[in-house]
Parts: structure tokens; C-alpha cells; sequence
């Protein structure tokens, strides 16, 4: 796509991570023509990690989450709209439906729309409380805070939003049951061998973690909820649901976009001659004719955003290197992982030992590092950086060893 010129008009729908920092990076490098931000939501840009964490124990408020102040919107001169969710998008005319009938004609688009919370359904109470909105860890935080020390409350998934919940829910002085599915959390996305490691940190943290559990039911009493489980029953004072996310993108249907899990983009995030995407939707080609990956981590949207600001505005392309990364504090401790790996990668430890509770592991493949993973390790994974981003032999890597530095 060209770089913009002073009468283009952007319009970023998603008003979240991706979407805010695209407006603010257009202005940081020079755009100065119109830009409109639409979001559904009808709060100012703000951050979801801390939700499931600081938020959700209760340490942090409302203000602390916001990307951007009441007035920063004015003073960038970007139009907000906030509470008003697109509903069509003309592709080739650039052209956005609001759901309030307005029409926005734009000369580029930019779909920064995230992803929603997956569903949880039971036969008697339908859909159960989620967590991905401010709205939603509002009313769970309220929820919590009428319950009484020690009561329990009950988090269906125990993947990283599930652990998340149970930690803040623990550190709120109640206690989280955490059902998992899987016979073990995490394998997915870290692999068996890493997934096993941490399969210890509920249990180490004092936080009950049941795996391998079919929730059949839930069903709402007066005070409590009967949590219905294959093979028996739990009382609970709260249930809520972390299941995973879910795509929303049927308003996208027709608009001339391909769709395939995710808003399909090429590696400068363009879905149409016109029209890009970032964030938690965008997936990536990198290699033509590959399906791409789409992930949902907070630094790969707002590596997006600054890389499209920057191709857009026409400054320099992006020093940061396009290496995903993701965290998540759970259990007392913090996860983190770098790079590409596939969970049939070699893990090879590298630093700390497991008995301590604080390592890092290396992922190759063919004898290349694919990635880095950490246990409460963030200067080893940090200095190991480099390798991953430079797809080092795994041989060089350990000689070099620059975590030992
Ligand atoms: C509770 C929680 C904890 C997390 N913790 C971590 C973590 O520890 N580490 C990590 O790496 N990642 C974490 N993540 C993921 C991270 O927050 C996301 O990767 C990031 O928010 C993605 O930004 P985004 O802008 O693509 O999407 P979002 O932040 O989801 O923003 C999308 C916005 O678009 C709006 N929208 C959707 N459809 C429309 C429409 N049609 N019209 C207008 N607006 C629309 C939505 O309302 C939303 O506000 C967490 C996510 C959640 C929910």
C-alpha cells in the first residue's frame, strides 16, 4: 500500500490494543490527515491483560487499565467513536457501516477487531460468565467481592486465562477450583514435555486444579451453583468460564475479504488493495501460499500497530523484530515464551532447574532454535533473544550461552 497522503481518510475499527496504537502511531510518525477510531465498546482504549490479573484481584482500578485518557483522542486530533460497532465493510470502496446507519467513507481501513470470548453453554444455565471485556471483569470483581473469605468459585479451562483467574481469585482470599478438560493444561501451545514441568504450579500455589474433567451442567440455586461433573458434584459460590476465544467476523461475510480463521493478511498486514488487518484477527502469510498463523498475544498487536503506523505514515520500517512473544503471570509465577515453536519441538534446558521453580528451556528443531521458553526467568529469556530472533544453530546457542552472561 502507498504511503498516506494529508487527504486520506483512516478508518481503524477495533478501538483496543491494535486499533489505539495504530491512531497514535499515524500521529508519531507524521500522518496528518483524518483519522476515525470506531469501538463497540463504550469505554476509552483499554489494556485486557491486566483484567484476568491486577484488575480481577483488585488491585488495580479502572484508570490503570486505560491505553488513553479522557482528551488524548482530541488533543491527537483522532475522532473516537466509542459504543458504535461496525457492521459492513464495501472493501473496495473503503467504505465502513456503522451500526447506527451512519456510513463512513474512508480512502484506507485498517480491522483491529480482536476476537470474543468462546462460549461456555450448559443444558440449564446457557451461557456462563466470560472474561475479555472490562465490562465482564467488572462484574465478576463485583461478584467476588459479596462472596465471604475461603468460599468457592469454580474457573471451567485452565489454560492461561483460566490459571490467570484462579491466581486473582486466590489472591482475593476465596478459593478457585479450576477444571481442565485436557489431561494436562498448556500442551497446546508449549508441548507435552514444558506443559508437563508446569503441571505442578497450581498445586504448588495451594490452588486446586482438576484435569481430565467433563463439566456436564451447571445449575443456578439461590445462593450457590452445582457444578455437574462426570463423575460426581461441586458446590460453588461462583462459576465463570476460560475456555478460549471465538472469532466474530460475520459481518465481515460479503464484504470481499478472505476469511480463514481469522482476517487473512500478507506479511505487511494487507487483506484488500485498501483494507489491513492487526492484531488478535490478522492471519499471516508470510510465505505465499502457506495458511498463516494468527496469534492472539499483546505484543504481536502492538507490533502490528507500529509496524503498519510506520509502512503507512511512510517513516522508517520497524527496528523490532517480528519474534512473537507472550507472558502470562499464573500460580504465583510467570510464564513467558518466545519465537515460533511447534509443541513437537526438542526442548532443551538451559538455565535453573525445575526443582527451583525458575528455568528456561530452549525449542529447536532440526538443530535451529525455534524458541525460548521461561519459568520466572525474564533476563535469561530476554537475553536469549537474540538467538531466536536471528534463528541461530542450536550448537552456537549453547556455546555462546548468553544467559550465563
Ligand atoms: C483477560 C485477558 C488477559 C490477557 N492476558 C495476556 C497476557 O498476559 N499476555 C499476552 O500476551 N496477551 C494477553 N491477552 C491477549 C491480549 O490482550 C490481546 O492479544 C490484545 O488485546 C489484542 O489486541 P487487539 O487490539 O487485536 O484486540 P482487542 O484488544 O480485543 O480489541 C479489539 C476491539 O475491537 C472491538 N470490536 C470488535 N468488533 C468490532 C466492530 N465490529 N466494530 C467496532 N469495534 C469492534 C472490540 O470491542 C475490542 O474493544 C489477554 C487477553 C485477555 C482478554
Amino acid at each position: 500500500m502507498d504511503v498516506l497522503a494529508p487527504d486520506d481518510h483512516v478508518v481503524v475499527v477495533g478501538a483496543g490494543l491494535a486499533g489505539w496504537r495504530l491512531a497514535e502511531g499515524l500521529r508519531r510518525h507524521g500522518f496528518t490527515g483524518r483519522v476515525t477510531v470506531v469501538g463497540a465498546e463504550p469505554h476509552l482504549p483499554y489494556d485486557r491483560p491486566p483484567l484476568s490479573k491486577q484488575f480481577l484481584a483488585g488491585r488495580w482500578d479502572r484508570d490503570r487499565v486505560a491505553l488513553a485518557g479522557e482528551g488524548r483522542a482530541a488533543e491527537l486530533g483522532v475522532d473516537l467513536r466509542r459504543g458504535v460497532r461496525a457492521v459492513a465493510l464495501d472493501a473496495d470502496a473503503a467504505e465502513v457501516l456503522l451500526a447506527d446507519g451512519s456510513r463512513l467513507a474512508a480512502t484506507r481501513v485498517a480491522l483491529a477487531v480482536g476476537v470474543g470470548a468462546r462460549p461456555f453453554t450448559t443444558p440449564s444455565s446457557g451461557a456462563l460468565a466470560t472474561l475479555r471485556t472490562l465490562d465482564d471483569a467488572a462484574a465478576l470483581r463485583e461478584r467476588l467481592e459479596r462472596l465471604e473469605p475461603g468460599e468457592r468459585v469454580v474457573v471451567v479451562g485452565g489454560g492461561f486465562l483460566g490459571a490467570e483467574v484462579a491466581t486473582s481469585i486466590a489472591a482475593s482470599g476465596l478459593t478457585p477450583v479450576v477444571l481442565e478438560a485436557a489431561a494436562r493444561p498448556l500442551v497446546g501451545p508449549l508441548g507435552e514435555e514444558v506443559a508437563g514441568w508446569l503441571a505442578g504450579l497450581a498445586g504448588e500455589a495451594s490452588i486446586e486444579l482438576r484435569t481430565g474433567v467433563v463439566v456436564r451442567d451447571v445449575v443456578a440455586g439461590t445462593e450457590s451453583w452445582t457444578v455437574e461433573l462426570a463423575d460426581g458434584v461441586l458446590e460453588a459460590r461462583e462459576v465463570v468460564a476460560a475456555v478460549g476465544s471465538r472469532l466474530e467476523l460475520g459481518w465481515l461475510e460479503g464484504s470481499g475479504l478472505a476469511l480463514d480463521d481469522g482476517i487473512v493478511v500478507d506479511a505487511s498486514l494487507e487483506a484488500a488493495p485498501r483494507v489491513a488487518a492487526l492484531g488478535d484477527v490478522a492471519r499471516v502469510v508470510e510465505v505465499a501460499g502457506e495458511r498463516g498463523v494468527r496469534r492472539e498475544h499483546w505484543q504481536v498487536a502492538a507490533d502490528h500497530a507500529e509496524a503498519l503506523a510506520r509502512a503507512w505514515a511512510g517513516a522508517e520500517p520497524s527496528a523490532l523484530a517480528a519474534t512473537p512473544y507472550f507472558w502470562s503471570d499464573q500460580y504465583g509465577k510467570k510464564i513467558q515464551l518466545l519465537g515460533r515453536p511447534r509443541p513437537s519441538d526438542d526442548v532443551v534446558p538451559v538455565v535453573g532447574s525445575r526443582g527451583a521453580g525458575r528455568w528456561m528451556a530452549l525449542y529447536a528443531r532440526r538443530g535451529v532454535v525455534t524458541g525460548a521458553v521461561a519459568l520466572s526467568q525474564p533476563r535469561a529469556l530476554m537475553l536469549a533473544k537474540p538467538l531466536v530472533d536471528a534463528d541461530a544453530r542450536l550448537d552456537d546457542a549453547l556455546a555462546e550461552a548468553p544467559w550465563e552472561r
